[in-house]
């Protein structure tokens, strides 16, 4: 059964014609239902059918539930959700039930909203398929023996295969936008900054944002709305657009946008089936009215060289708490401390966080710091520069999201590189702190899978882009 949109559901909750525990009920029927597709690491059942009956109680007794009022979600295993176990995917967090409760699921939850699972992922978010958690490889709602993209393939497959009406991942160079778009949901990586990273597991925190992914941009912003904005327990945290991010009841008028076609991602290495359906959005877009032109970003072909040196060197930084002392996971055969810190560490660890610490220490050393780290921070600053330049000019950003749609299982995954090379549109906007929305178009003839567009905005323009992405799906989805 499909969910009603998130706003309707609510209202239902809260006028008392929908039961939140029957709510609860359907969401935990479908994660059964599909479980074959491994899309989930742990079910939250008893905390959610009680959170639902304290709702319930509430409804009955008068008080209004809040804005997500019954509300079923699921969380990316990496977000700390109180007395739920909390493993990012990976060993050397098994078994860790955190303290505290991250300040996005807070916020969901003081609006009413249950959290009845959480999803797998790539350990840590290393990676662009699932393929990299440390526990099981989650299967494309589309084609078993696809992958679902990642590192938040969990959070995605689920929100396809109707587990929940929305679920909360992270994008640190792609984790939302990718996945959503294979497996043909929305997602939204928000303005760095934005979203609190208070009781996330860390991956690289300059990047690090929390998005939502839901089937509609309606349901996305009505959900991003809830918990967006400033934080006092992250410092790095910015206000909220005073308007919100709920859309607005008027529809956006495409014509006035202006649409900037990112050229360096419609040259070598985009599969032809993503290109034709990409071009196919772009005529679509011509014929609602907007101004479609070509842009140059010239930096963008460094940007995954970039992306691979800065991310590793904050991954290395971020993973070095993770010492067998402080967390779940302890190997006792060591003789000393240090022993235990590197067996914990060896055990505890999978391929591509090692991979990752090590090159992040190398490009942090004091031998190549120089070399390495402080070289691609200048680009890094460059393409900051070229994205504020051309944003000046255009509203919006469009391209791809990814090279190609959803690959065969065990197709990438013995080549880091070749996984690395999936990211290679994702990154930048990342690296540069722009919100982009990934948007399911229509795709083309040649491939039976879903395939995205992406969408980007200047930093802090959220709301707009969310906006133009609900009249865009309206003109580019139904093709
Ligand atoms: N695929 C990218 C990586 O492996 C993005 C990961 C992410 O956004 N968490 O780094």
């Amino acid at each position: 059964m499909s969910w009603a949109p998130i706003a309707t559901i609510a209202d239902d909750v809260n006028a008392g014609r929908v039961k939140a525990i029957d709510l609860v009920e359907q969401a935990l029927a479908a994660i059964e239902e599909h479980k074959d597709y491994q899309a989930i690491i742990s079910t939250l059942a008893d905390a959610a059918r009680s959170q639902a009956k304290s709702i319930d109680e509430k409804v009955a007794n008068g008080v209004n539930a809040g804005r997500l009022a019954g509300v079923p979600f699921i969380a990316k295993d990496n977000l700390l959700v109180m007395g739920v176990e909390a493993t990012a995917a990976s060993n050397i967090l098994k078994g860790f039930v955190p303290p505290y409760q991250s300040t996005v699921i807070n916020r969901l939850e003081a609006e009413g909203a249950i959290c009845v699972a959480k999803a797998n992922q790539d350990a840590f978010g290393h990676g662009a398929s699932t393929e990299n958690s440390d526990f099981f490889v989650t299967k494309n709602p589309h084609d078993k023996t696809r992958v679902p993209g990642g590192s938040s393939g969990g959070p995605a497959a689920a929100v396809v295969l109707e587990m929940a009406p929305f679920a909360i991942g992270t994008d640190t160079g792609g984790s939302i936008r990718q996945p959503a778009s294979y497996v043909g949901c929305v997602g939204l990586r928000p303005t760095y900054g934005l979203t609190s990273r208070s009781g996330v597991v860390a991956m690289a925190s300059s990047t690090d944002t929390i998005g939502p992914l839901a089937m509609t941009v309606e349901d996305l912003a009505y959900v991003f709305d809830v918990y967006a904005g400033k934080d006092e327990l992250d410092s790095t945290t910015i206000g909220r657009d005073p308007a919100g991010y709920q859309l607005p009841a008027a529809a956006y008028q495409l014509p006035t946008a202006r649409i900037g076609v990112i050229k360096e991602w419609m040259g070598e290495g985009l599969d032809d089936d993503v290109r034709e359906s990409v071009e196919k959005a772009i005529a679509d877009f011509k014929a609602a009215g907007a101004v479609v032109e070509e842009v140059s970003i010239p930096s963008l072909p460094l940007s995954l060289a970039v992306y691979y040196i800065l991310i590793p060197a904050e991954v290395s930084s971020n993973l070095a708490r993770h010492d067998g002392q402080r967390y779940q996971f302890s190997e006792q055969s060591g003789k000393d401390l240090f022993e235990s810190y590197t067996l914990s560490r060896a055990k505890g660890f999978g391929r591509e966080a090692k991979r990752r610490i090590m090159i992040g220490t190398y490009v942090l050393s004091s031998g190549y710091y120089d070399a390495y780290y402080k070289q691609a921070q200048t680009v890094r600053t460059k393409l900051i520069n070229e994205f504020n330049d051309v944003l000046e000019r255009y509203d919006f950003l469009i391209g791809p999201v990814a090279p190609n749609a959803a690959f065969k299982i065990g197709e990438n995954a013995d080549d880091p590189l070749k996984m690395y090379l999936v990211d290679m549109m994702t990154v930048a906007p990342a690296l540069v702190g722009v919100p982009a929305i990934s948007l399911p178009i229509t795709p083309s003839s040649q491939t039976s899978m879903p395939i995205g567009l992406q969408v980007i905005a200047a930093q802090r323009r959220d709301r707009e882009l969310l906006e133009f992405a609900a009249a865009a799906e309206e003109v580019v989805s139904h093709g």
